[in-house]
């Protein structure tokens, strides 16, 4: 029996089988958990409900997160079938791309500025607040995936760097609020892995060569160890766990400096 078993997870954010959010379903489902998934447009809804259907969810809905009632409009769904729910996974993040090439100060505009934290920080809290009635007093959890440029300044991610360091103090300031319905709130924070998101940086093929240079594992991540983590902290077995940003980059996070000779 897995460490998920009898567990109700909802996942946002699948777009592929490169998805950080696919190696969390996969993990989750392998634990027991049963999943639901949601995919943001009509364009997408095939390509989700095919992946779904690789886990046996039984639940697949629309939801564009930077629509309040497409937010109300999954839970409500949602309740139809389930009348509560254990896990909810937020692996979504969005800033335009003009923004994410260049200097930060050149390219941040108010605009740019806004949308990237709708999308990638806010998000986080209006799913918990919606989702709130139904995992109040049930052991339940929350997660998010967040990145280094959060705390360190990364050549390209600019904007998105400053949602991240929103969406961390968020996984705060919600586990405060929620901690005493019961509710967990955690986020993990992922070394650099090929993604459809991802590919939107500039220079990211060179931010992954750095990265698994400065690494103390010596290469990259893959989307099942993020999986993996996500998958326990999610679970019981983290029941003292929560309001933590926890690395999974092979503890490129922890290196202080690189030798460039041999
Ligand atoms: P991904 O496969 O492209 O997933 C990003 C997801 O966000 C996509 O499903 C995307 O849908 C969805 N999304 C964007 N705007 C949305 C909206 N308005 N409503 C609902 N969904 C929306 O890329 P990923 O790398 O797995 O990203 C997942 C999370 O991991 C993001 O928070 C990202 O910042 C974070 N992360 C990624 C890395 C990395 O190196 N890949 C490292 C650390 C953290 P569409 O495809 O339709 O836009």
């Amino acid at each position: 029996m897995g460490f998920l078993s009898g567990k109700r997870a909802l996942i946002t954010g699948i777009a592929s089988n490169r998805s950080i959010a696919w190696g969390i379903a996969r993990a989750m489902r392998r634990e027991g958990a049963t999943i639901a998934a949601t995919y943001p447009n009509a364009k997408m809804e095939p390509r989700v409900r095919k992946l779904a259907d690789e886990l046996d969810a039984p639940i697949v809905l629309p939801c564009d997160v930077s629509s309040d009632d497409g937010i109300l409009n999954l839970f409500s769904e949602l309740r139809n079938t389930w009348e509560g729910l254990d896990i909810l996974v937020h692996s979504i993040a969005f800033a335009h791309q003009e923004e994410l090439v260049g200097p930060f100060v050149e390219t941040v505009t108010r605009e740019g500025f806004r949308v990237a934290h709708d999308i990638s920080s806010y998000s986080f809290a209006a799913l918990g607040k919606a989702a709130l009635p139904l995992m109040e007093g049930r052991q339940s959890a929350l997660l998010t995936i967040s990145y280094i440029g959060s705390v360190r300044a990364i050549p390209n991610y600019n904007v998105m760097g400053l949602a991240k360091a929103s969406l961390e103090a968020n996984v705060r300031y919600m586990a405060q609020s929620m901690g005493k319905k019961g509710i967990r709130v955690n986020a993990v924070s992922a070394g650099p892995i090929r993604t459809l998101a991802a590919s939107g940086i500039k220079d990211f093929r060179s931010m992954l060569a750095g990265f698994e240079q400065a690494a103390p594992l010596g290469r990259l991540i893959t989307i099942d160890e993020v999986g993996n983590a996500a998958a326990f902290l999610c679970s019981d077995l983290a029941s003292g766990i929560t309001g933590e940003i926890t690395y999974v980059d092979g503890g490129f996070n922890t290196a202080g400096a690189i030798l460039t000779t041999s």
